[in-house]
């Protein structure tokens, strides 16, 4: 059996108590069998679940082992492309739909924190910080844009405004999204986890997926046992790895990087984020930050291909963290972690079948908190019968990355690059 290494976050090293959840034996059958407990997985059949479906998890590593337990916890509305860009693409009821989902996912997780008492350090309120007059002006655009889909809660801050929410100098101004926000985010996974199991959903850890045959009755094999489903839904993403080629060669998996400090004096902590929003700037290559429930700041950084080891990721993100609060020169880094989103070519989600019984979602391209959620309600509802979510979905083109596996890093590593320097030059 494949041994997937413990990840050395702040998130694993804080983790809420969990079971031990064996591996599948021996053949079972179930309504659908969903690979992959991350967000997409979980939230997808935690509905199920909840609709009354029997429903199995079977996960290769543990419950949030992926990105949705590595995370920098932001709860951010809409999509890594916003809805202008979905009009363009898609037909009007569609886009009546993606608008409507655009801000759902914030309020799924909020309900599912409720209603089954999840612990993972929920707090209001997520900032998008501008660096320079061009950002500012694209986030006044923003906010005419999401008024526009019905969306009012997004409020735009002047120098003075942000100085009182983030205590650095660096920004000119931003936008502060009331229904943002930001959690614990193995925490959630967990709690959403055990909300399913506690609706009767199975999940079976340590548990690859090696093969999924469709048929009537599909059959999703593992190295020691098999589900025998009517539906599947692959969510592995970013980790799904050569299972589907097919889902592979229109994604390309990206790292982001991460350091968690240690905890800092209550004072200190005000002083960095007083009103502890959580923030991500508006640069292409974007920070990402925000205080933990024990006060540490949790500091993130864009994408970056490799860089894999601990020491590497502080000498990384150490620097622009220094960038934003110089204050923290003497504070002690306790852990750095690294893990991987899906990107797309366009940079929107890619929800559709393989075949009539089989489903997948994956891609959100770094905005994902939010979208897997609403994406889990979206499967959920078509494999009931209403696909109009899931078809919206399903509508937006997807795009093979072209110079195929050899090329696509260094091509996408080039356009970064490229939007990178804009950035820098505030052009
Ligand atoms: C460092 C980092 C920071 C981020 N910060 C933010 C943020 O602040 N806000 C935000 O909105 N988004 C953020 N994202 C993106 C967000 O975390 C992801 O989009 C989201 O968690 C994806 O969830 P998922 O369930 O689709 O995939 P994952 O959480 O990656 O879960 C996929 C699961 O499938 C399992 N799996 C894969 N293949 C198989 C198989 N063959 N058999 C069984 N299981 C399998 C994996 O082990 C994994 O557990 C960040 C991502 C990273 C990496």
């Amino acid at each position: 059996m494949i041994q997937y290494p413990p990840v050395p976050s702040y998130y694993a090293a804080s983790a809420n108590p969990a079971p031990v959840r064996p591996a599948l034996r021996g053949t079972c059958e179930a309504d659908v069998c969903v690979v992959g407990a991350g967000y997409t997985g979980l939230s997808t059949a935690l509905f199920l679940a909840e609709a009354g479906f029997r429903v199995v998890v079977l996960e290769a590593a543990t419950v949030g082992w992926g990105a949705s337990g590595r995370n920098g916890g932001q709860i951010v509305n809409s999509f890594s492309r916003d809805l202008d860009s979905i009009e363009r693409q898609t037909s009007a009821d569609h886009l009546k739909l993606l608008a409507e989902m655009a801000f759902e996912g914030s309020q799924i997780i909020r309900q599912r924190v409720k209603s089954y008492g999840i612990h993972c350090d929920l707090k209001e309120g997520g900032i998008f910080a501008a660096l320079n007059p061009k950002q500012l002006k694209h986030l006044e655009g923003q906010q005419t844009l999401w008024q526009r889909f019905g969306y009012e809660q997004l409020e735009l801050l002047d120098r003075a405004a942000i100085g009182k929410r983030v205590g650095t100098e660096r920004y000119v101004g931003g936008a502060i999204d009331h229904t943002g926000g930001h959690i614990h985010p193995l925490n959630l996974a967990l709690g959403e986890a055990a909300a399913l199991e506690s609706r009767g959903g199975v999940i079976h850890e340590h548990s690859a997926v090696t093969e999924v045959f469709p048929g009537k009755t599909a059959i999703v094999k593992t190295e020691q046992g098999e589900v025998r489903a009517q539906y599947v839904v692959l969510a592995g993403n970013a980790y799904l790895g050569g299972l589907v080629p097919e889902l592979g060669a229109k994604s390309m998996p990206c790292g982001s990087q991460i350091i968690a400090t240690e905890p800092l004096e209550e004072a200190l902590a005000k002083k960095l984020l007083p009103a502890d929003n959580c923030v991500e700037d508006c640069n292409y290559l974007l920070d990402y930050f925000r205080l933990s429930g024990d006060n540490r700041l949790i500091y993130g950084g864009g994408v970056v291909y490799g860089a894999r080891d601990p020491a590497n990721i502080e000498r990384l993100i150490r620097p622009n963290m220094l960038k934003t609060f110089p204050a923290l020169a003497n504070v002690k880094i306790d852990y750095a972690w690294t893990g991987n989103f899906l990107l797309t070519l366009s940079r929107l989600p890619q929800l559709g079948r393989l075949h009539e019984n089989v489903f997948y979602s994956q891609g959100c391209s770094g905005h994902g908190v939010t979208f897997t959620h609403v994406a889990g309600k979206a499967l959920a509802l078509a494999i009931q019968g209403q696909a109009e979510r899931f078809d919206a979905f399903a509508s937006l083109p997807h795009y093979p990355f072209p110079g195929g596996r050899a090329f696509r890093v260094p091509l996408t590593a080039m356009g970064a690059w490229y939007y990178a320097v804009r950035d820098r030059l505030g052009v």
